[in-house]
């Protein structure tokens, strides 16, 4: 049995092999999309290219943690974070692939989705600590704090969970100032509702092997700012 599948894992390697060979991605891309021609073909065409370096000619810190990371992953640190491309918690925290476990949509809500995934993390990957990661300039809370009805379904209700966040600081704020204070209370709110929203989350954070922070990453300076 073992020989067998030995055997089929070896034909299937060679008949991979040939079909890379055959695409003749020889050369390391310039993987900068913002390079590429704004087209969904060649757009297409790049990510190949880039996954096809990324697969066959990794540097050597890559190969060696894919093959660990391969079998298992434990990511000490979870992380909650808009879908905004400027803020990837990788990038913002300078982590390889393995040490944070993220989830992110736009507006950094915890919806049911959120939760459920944060609660694999701390449940089955012993992650101990989330960040809730708001950021500067946000555009789901700045939707919500325009009042404008953002013209579908699917966004009223992303602007709706947003809103308590901002009718929090209506009275007193205006302009930049109410979408500044929007977006930390916003992340302050997301920080609350995970621990009261998932009995997971909230046993682990009574049981003092978890702990739920908020944060808001700067996009001028690159600064995260941790909240009390
Ligand atoms: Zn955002």
């Amino acid at each position: 049995m073992h020989r067998l599948t030995a055997a089929l894992s070896l034909a299937l390697a060679a008949v991979l092999a040939s079909g890379c060979a055959s695409r003749s991605f020889d050369a390391a891309p310039d993987g900068d999309l913002l390079r590429v021609e704004r087209t969904p073909d060649a757009l297409i065409t790049a990510l190949e290219r880039a996954n096809d370096h990324f697969a066959h000619a990794p540097d050597a810190t890559t190969y060696r943690e894919r093959d660990a990371l391969a079998q298992s992953q434990s990511p000490p640190v979870g992380v909650l974070a808009c879908a905004d491309s400027r803020c990837a918690p990788e990038w913002v925290f300078e982590q390889r692939p393995g040490r944070l476990f993220v989830v992110r949509e736009a507006g950094n809500v915890p919806d049911t989705q959120a939760i459920a995934s944060l609660e694999y993390a701390v449940a089955m990957l012993d992650t101990r600590v989330l960040v809730v990661l708001g950021h500067s300039a946000c555009g789901a809370v700045g939707a919500a704090a325009s009042g404008k009805d953002p013209g579908t379904p699917a966004l009223r209700a992303l602007v709706a969970s947003i809103e308590p966040a901002v009718a929090a600081h209506r009275e007193h704020a205006s302009g930049d100032e109410l979408i500044g204070a929007a977006i930390d209370e916003n992340v302050r709110r997301g920080v609350r509702a995970l621990a009261e929203n998932s009995p997971v989350l909230g046993a682990a954070v009574e049981a003092g092997t978890l702990r739920i922070v908020g944060a808001v990453h700067d996009l001028a300076t690159g600064t995260v700012r941790f909240l009390d």
